[in-house]
């Protein structure tokens, strides 16, 4: 391979322990506590000066602490070990993978996001769909899938947020500094940096590509600020979804054919390609067009490269759609129609559609044209998706619309406290590489009671001192109202039930549902003797009016005296906080207005740490939902009339929260544990929910469902109309 990643920074490492750079450069280590805990253990405060990033810590640390390390014979020797399960790991050949599919493995699986969610250090995500993305990666490296990724490394990232002492969302930009990112840029033998070009109205872009290493697998990153720009195109790649047609468009071009040119000159000649959601759908048309360049006629060319194609679907919100007016497409695309032997006509038609304000190019139109599968996230969207794009297959029946689905999970390691890591072992044994069969888990029934509620308590009060404490630091540095501070969670109490509602401020997602009766839910919080607080978080899209507004509303109410600090909003949603909080709270809700949840992920979190859930039987909680193991709020009735959904959904929310939820956790009760009955549905829930919703399940499904029939090419469905 001509090109490849630079060799990660060495910093000043002493020779004994120079190993702790190729840990610092591969994600790896996010989910393997053994190896956070080494870094952590080199100097606790400055780790966490360094908010947990191994780049910025390996190159602050004083020499003289580096060199203490290196003899510490106690240091070394945990050293030793978790570099020798590094190596065991990366080299492994004995994977699920390579055992199930042993004539595959040299089959490269292709996956295209616009956003991937891996860590906190690198907010190159704004939600659900990129944390889906970054746990696909991570099960895909643990299975051993033959699997490479690409997406964009935003200079910018995803946006701060700060909340005003109304409530109003403030943005506050972040510009990232890939020196302190465990990214590398991928060059060539002379050290040049590998460039991709496509072409844009009037001129050429240049993208330069990064690496970063997640466990076995490459993600590439494209990143438009190289000096070959002009400075307006510089900024091309440095935030998720702006709004700006012209920009998104421009964005969506270099992920699709920019993308497939990048792995081309990588050496990589892929079997499946997977678009995550319609962003990535042009890289249809640059296989296509590569074929049609080569003397294949446009129909025979797109007949093939539908087979290896797999599109997956992730929400029926519109806003998640992409949909370009037409003279918008005429300007990016009159010079690329006549590649694939097109006229205009010929080309719209590839991706037509009439939307609400008239006729559009469609991103998933075209992603489904070129690809032969189609997912969605849970049984409920596959209906939904089906019954929503039923009109491309005239044909058909809506039953037979080729659309499936395959439900998300979660990466259990990425999500799962180091501390009820440790009682799963002590009570599971090796689980880990059964974590997806609903067998190894039956033992959870078997964990005492006063066991499990201490792990609990660990992770409750972890999340109060946590939120405390950058309340606390927002306090003395950042001049907010006291009001702001109590808003903040100053006034958390580590032993009063607790209920987390944190994800993004889209309007659907109805924030305010639990808030529509506010009297009544501050009696109940409020209640001697039961205490209970509720901790909102989330982002809005910064254009999102709508969404900014609900994030007010419930600003108001926290602030609200009445609500005595037992309401709370925390600022900043991010993987971190996300940790903290679904680690800590016991009981997660969610009130999407059905059908519109394609699926959810956090609440699949939370029940892996022993929380509750509490939400819409909507998305993947329609299918976890058992009776014993939560509640459902509502029921799988369809309204035509929003309004009378919200006030059913939110009685049933007061009814089952009062009479069920409250008296569940405290009604006869012994100190501060919480009652048998409690604990005995957590165990329930972890041992019904944890193994269905892992994310080894799901890559297991794609790659038997839908990337092996991929890789033969024998995937034929029905072509679009
Ligand atoms: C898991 C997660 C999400 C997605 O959760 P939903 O249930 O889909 O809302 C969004 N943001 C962060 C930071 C997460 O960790």
């Amino acid at each position: 391979m001509p090109y490849r990643s630079q060799k990660p920074i060495q910093f000043a490492l002493p020779e004994r322990i120079a190993r702790l750079a190729d840990l610092a450069y591969n994600l790896w280590w996010t989910w393997h506590p053994d190896a956070q805990d080494l870094f952590q253990r080199i100097d606790p405060l400055q780790w966490v000066a360094s908010a947990h990033n191994p780049v910025v810590f390996l190159r602050d640390l004083a020499p003289m602490t580096l060199q203490a390390a290196s003899i510490d014979l106690n240091f070394t020797e945990h050293y030793d070990r978790v570099v020798a399960a590094f190596d065991a790991y990366v080299r492994s050949a004995e994977t699920w993978f390579g055992q199930s599919y042993p004539q595959r493995v040299k089959s490269p699986i292709a996956y295209f996001s616009s956003e991937f969610g891996l860590h906190e250090t690198l907010p190159i995500y704004a939600g659900g769909l990129g944390i889906l993305a970054g746990d696909h990666l991570k099960e895909a490296s643990d299975l051993g899938l033959p699997l490479v990724a690409v997406g964009f490394l935003y200079t910018h990232g995803y946006f701060f947020q700060h909340i005003s002492e109304d409530g109003w969302q403030e943005s506050r930009p972040v510009t990232l500094k890939f020196e302190e990112m465990p990214v590398l840029p991928v060059v060539n033998a002379e050290g040049e940096p590998l460039m991709v070009s496509i072409e844009l109205p009037g001129r050429s872009l240049h993208a330069q590509v990064w690496e970063i290493r997640v466990g076995r697998v490459s993600l590439y990153l494209l990143d438009s600020n190289v000096d070959a720009n002009n400075p307006a195109d510089r900024e091309l790649t440095a935030r998720l979804y702006s709004s700006d047609l012209d920009l998104r468009i421009s964005q969506e071009i270099l992920l699709g054919i920019g993308g497939v040119r990048a792995l081309r000159m990588l050496g990589y000649n892929p079997t499946v390609w997977h678009m995550n959601e319609g962003h990535s759908a042009f890289l249809g048309l640059e296989q296509a067009r590569e074929l049609v360049q080569g003397g294949m006629p446009l129909a025979e060319a797109i007949r093939k490269v539908r087979l290896h194609n797999v599109f997956t679907t992730h929400t029926p919100v519109p806003a998640g759609n992409d949909e370009f007016p037409i003279w918008l497409v005429d300007r990016y695309f009159s010079h690329y129609w006549p590649e694939l032997g097109l006229d205009q006509e010929g080309f719209i038609r590839l991706a037509h559609q009439v939307v609400g304000w008239g006729e559009a190019f469609s991103m998933p139109v075209l992603a489904m044209r070129f690809s032969a599968q189609h997912n969605g996230v849970s049984e409920l969207h596959g209906q939904v998706a089906r019954s929503m794009w039923r009109g491309l297959w005239p044909t058909l029946d809506e039953k037979q619309v080729p659309i499936g689905h395959i439900t998300n999970g979660i990466h259990t390691h990425t999500w799962l406290s180091k501390r009820m890591g440790q009682l799963y072992t002590k009570h599971l044994k090796d689980w880990t590489p059964r974590l997806d069969e609903p067998e190894a888990w039956q033992k959870i029934h078997d964990i005492p009671n006063e066991q499990l509620w201490r792990a609990r308590r660990h992770a409750k009060r972890k999340l109060a001192f946590y939120v405390r404490e950058r309340t606390r630091q927002q306090w003395l540095h950042e001049g907010i109202h006291p009001v702001q501070v109590v808003a903040g969670g100053a006034l958390l109490d580590p032993y009063a039930l607790t209920i987390g509602f944190a994800r993004r401020f889209a309007t659907y997602k109805r924030a305010n549902l639990v808030l529509s009766d506010l009297e009544r839910l501050l009696a109940l919080v409020n209640k001697p003797g039961r205490p209970v607080q509720i901790l909102f978080a989330g982002k809005a899209h910064p254009a999102d009016e709508g969404g900014k507004q609900l994030i007010q509303e419930v600003y108001r109410a926290v602030k609200k005296g009445e609500a005595g600090g037992r309401l709370v909003f925390l600022e900043g949603y991010d993987m971190e906080l996300a940790r903290y909080l679904v680690q800590g709270v016991d009981v997660w809700l969610n009130t999407p207005r059905r059908p519109m949840e394609a699926s959810g992920t956090s609440g699949q979190k939370a029940a892996l740490n022993g929380a509750l859930n509490f939400s819409i039987l909507d998305g993947w909680w329609r299918e976890g939902y058992n009776g014993k193991n939560g509640w459902a709020i509502g029921t799988e009735q369809e309204y035509s009339d929003p309004a009378e959904q919200d006030l059913a959904d939110a009685n049933s929310l007061y009814d089952i929260l009062e009479n069920q939820v409250i008296p569940l956790y405290y009604d006869g009760r012994d100190g501060n544990q919480p009652t048998d009955g409690w604990l005995a549905m957590v165990k329930e829930s972890i041992s019904t929910l944890a193994p269905q919703f892992s994310a080894r399940r799901m890559v297991k499904e794609y790659v038997d469902t839908l990337y092996l029939p991929a890789m033969e090419g024998s995937a034929d469905g029905v072509e679009i109309g």
